[in-house]
């Protein structure tokens, strides 16, 4: 399959590598100078749980990619989406599927601007990574991918994808009601990602507090709220399990969230995207959500501090 990755940062560049080495016809696309020339002089290195590698997988910038694919999956952060639609509307023809597995709320509604409801695939994956540094990165463990069309309908396109993924041992699975699987994954960020920020820490640090229950509590019971009034189908104890389940040194415990590590790297977090989403959802429907609105301001005073230094 012809695959282009449009956004090649950690997950970017691990997703390429694997469907890369799996024999697809792989292009890395991204506006980081730097990153691409490392690529294109070096190969990406990746660290993985195995050892080191490196992977002569091919690199562009957006402005120099062309040709046709009949998959382009977008791995930028939430608040590059538009600008990274944009570079890369010349690359999407009639067949081109576009699939984003970013975290957070809004993607869709960008994206949707680009490419028709029934070539557009939504998801959300368990896998991890860290950019090192301009042209390596580091795989974290293993994980699973929950993917579909947005407009519910299965396909043999969608099939073909998902075959092309399993091959690459990227472990995909249809969801069955994939904005229950965004939002479960939105919780689950907007509740560790500011928590580990605040707290400067790791997942396990944040876990060992012993009213941690509470806190997470406050945050979750007002997004519960707001997924109900947008009819989204969210379960508390699914959410409130995937939390419980990270706090464990032996999972990602030792984990820093990537909001923390973009604060420490002087850039912008998913904030807007995450607990910023949804105080603006629930100002909609007159739902009071003072934890997140807090949480929310926390992160924009820290980002402006992080950014402007
Ligand atoms: P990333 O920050 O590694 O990369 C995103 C983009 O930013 C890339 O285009 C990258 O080249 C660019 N970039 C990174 N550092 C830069 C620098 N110093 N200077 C200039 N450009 C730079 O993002 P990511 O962690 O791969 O996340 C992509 C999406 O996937 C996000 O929506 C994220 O929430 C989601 N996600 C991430 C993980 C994870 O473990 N990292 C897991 C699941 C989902």
């Amino acid at each position: 399959m012809k695959i282009a990755i449009a956004g090649a940062g950690a997950m970017g560049s691990r997703f390429g590598y694997m469907l890369y080495e799996a024999g697809n016809e792989v292009l890395l696309m991204d506006g980081w100078p730097e990153h691409v020339k490392a690529i294109q002089e070096k190969g990406l290195h990746v660290v993985l749980d195995s050892g080191e590698v490196n992977s002569q997988i091919p690199i562009s910038l957006f402005s120099e990619s062309k040709g046709g694919f009949d998959l382009i999956i977008i791995f930028s952060k939430s608040m590059q989406t538009e600008q990274v639609m944009r570079s890369c509307r010349h690359l999407i023809n009639d067949y081109t599927y576009i699939l984003t597995l970013q975290n957070g709320l809004g993607n869709i509604e960008v994206i949707e601007k680009y490419v028709p409801k029934n070539r557009l695939l939504a998801g959300v994956t368990t896998y991890a990574a860290e950019l090192i540094g301009p042209g390596k990165i580091q795989a974290l463990g293993s994980g699973d991918t929950h993917m579909m069309s947005v407009d519910g309908n299965m396909s043999t396109d969608l099939i073909r994808i998902v075959d092309v993924f399993n091959d690459a041992n990227l472990n995909p699975k249809l969801s069955a009601d994939v904005f229950t699987s965004i939002w479960t994954k939105v919780a689950f960020n907007a509740a560790l990602n500011p928590l580990c920020t605040l707290a400067n820490n790791t997942v396990a640090f944040v876990g060992s507090y012993k009213n941690i229950k509470e806190v997470v509590s406050v945050i979750i019971d007002e997004i519960l709220l707001v997924a109900q009034a947008e009819k989204v189908r969210l379960d508390r104890d699914e959410v409130m399990d995937m939390i419980f389940s990270v706090f464990d040194p032996a999972m990602s415990g030792h984990h820093l969230p990537s909001m923390l590590q973009d604060i420490q790297n002087g850039r912008k977090t998913e904030i807007d995207y995450l607990n910023g989403a949804i105080v603006k959802k629930a100002e909609q429907y007159n739902i009071p959500v003072p934890n997140n609105r807090l949480i929310y301001h926390m992160i924009k005073m820290l980002e402006k501090t992080a950014v402007s230094t």
